[in-house]
């Protein structure tokens, strides 16, 4: 046996390793990687088939309260024009994408509590109106709050880790504590949210290493999600000057995740479209299954960019549910209607 083959073995085997994880990350070309692809695609078609899960997102705020040095709607760009969507334009983005086929509704924003009485409202005229699942992806917020939301009918909740290398964590994020956010998760999961959480992968000064902890901390937390996407500089942000790194190490990485949480939802992500032109494509290919096509009315697109060059920000509305159809086909899959809840129980 290679070395790569005893290792997935082992991860088979329940005997998952940070050495095990490391050696398989810094795998340095697709062809040697492959037998991980296979093994991770096949995993994917075991529990989900050829299915892959809509879920819509409506970006509805860019106030922010953090400042982020990687995010390009951190309190800090005054270059950004600031919107906040009315309780009547969610409500109408949601009924829209409903249409389309997605009976989840992710509404996402930067942190932005001065507007929880307005997601509130709209969270429980999405659920009783319309009877959708709805993702909230809002950033931090007191257990009382997330208390109140999960009354009011949402169902799952988005908070990405970032990464959980304490020193980067720290460097990247001037107003946030590591511990508090890993404190967030374990909240929302005993309040009886379905949490999702995540990294981005190719930050500045992140080692393989880094990463393979995150993956162990993944375990641990057990979440019904994990979204990550690569690392994408921006140009009004203080990582500017950053070079991006191609998709492979983020393939890689969400090929293990797929293999150490094979039941977890894993969405092949916008800014993996916006790496490489087909970056969804492949992602659904070795071990993806959902897909978030953007239902952000066209008016706010360009003030919602996280990241430059980001994808279908001048695309004319409602277009994004064809293109998943057409991208979930070209990968050998398709689109289910459903709520699709987690398998990760
Ligand atoms: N305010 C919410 C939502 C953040 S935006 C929260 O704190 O959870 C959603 C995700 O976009 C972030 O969690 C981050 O992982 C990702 N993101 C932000 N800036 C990015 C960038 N420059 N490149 C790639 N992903 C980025």
């Amino acid at each position: 046996m290679t070395g790569i083959e005893k290792t997935l073995k082992g991860i088979k085997d329940g005997n998952i390793t940070k050495d095990g994880l490391t050696f398989l990350l810094s795998i340095p070309t697709r062809e040697e990687f492959k037998p991980v692809f296979d093994e991770s695609a096949l995993v994917c078609r075991r529990h989900f088939g050829d299915k892959v899960y809509i879920r819509g997102i409506i970006e509805f705020s860019n106030y922010c309260r953090k400042s982020c040095l990687y995010c390009g709607i951190n309190k800090a760009n005054r270059k950004v024009g600031r919107y906040r969507m009315t309780l009547e334009e969610i409500l109408e983005a949601a009924s829209y994408m409903k249409k389309c086929g997605s009976l989840t509704a992710v509404l996402q924003s930067g942190e932005d509590p001065g507007y929880d009485k307005v997601v509130l409202e709209a969270v429980k005229r999405i659920h009783e109106d319309l009877n959708m699942a709805i993702t909230l992806s809002i950033g931090e917020r007191e257990p009382a709050v997330y208390r109140e939301f999960i009354k009011a009918g949402a169902d799952r909740y988005l908070l990405r880790i970032e990464t959980t290398d304490h020193d980067l964590f720290r460097r990247l994020h001037p107003d946030d504590d590591l511990e508090y956010r890993k404190k967030c998760l374990i909240t929302l999961k005993k309040l009886g949210y379905e949490v999702g959480t995540g990294i981005m992968v190719g930050l500045p000064g992140q080692s393989v290493g880094a990463i393979a902890d995150d993956l162990l901390y993944f375990i641990k937390l057990n979440p019904a999600m994990v979204g990550i996407g690569p690392f994408l500089a921006h140009q009004d942000t203080p990582l500017r000057n950053h070079k991006n790194t191609d998709i492979f190490p983020t393939l890689k990485t969400l090929a293990l995740i797929r293999l150490i949480l094979p039941k977890s939802n894993l969405p092949a992500t916008t800014a993996m479209g916006t790496i490489a032109p087909d970056g969804r494509q492949q992602a659904l290919k070795i071990g993806a299954n959902v897909i978030m096509p953007n239902f952000t009315p066209s008016k706010y697109r360009e003030s919602y960019k996280l990241y430059d060059n980001k994808i279908c920000i001048s695309e004319e509305y409602g277009k994004c549910a064809g293109c998943t159809t057409a991208i979930a086909k070209a990968a050998g899959k398709r689109i289910v209607k459903s709520k699709g809840y987690s398998k990760n129980t």
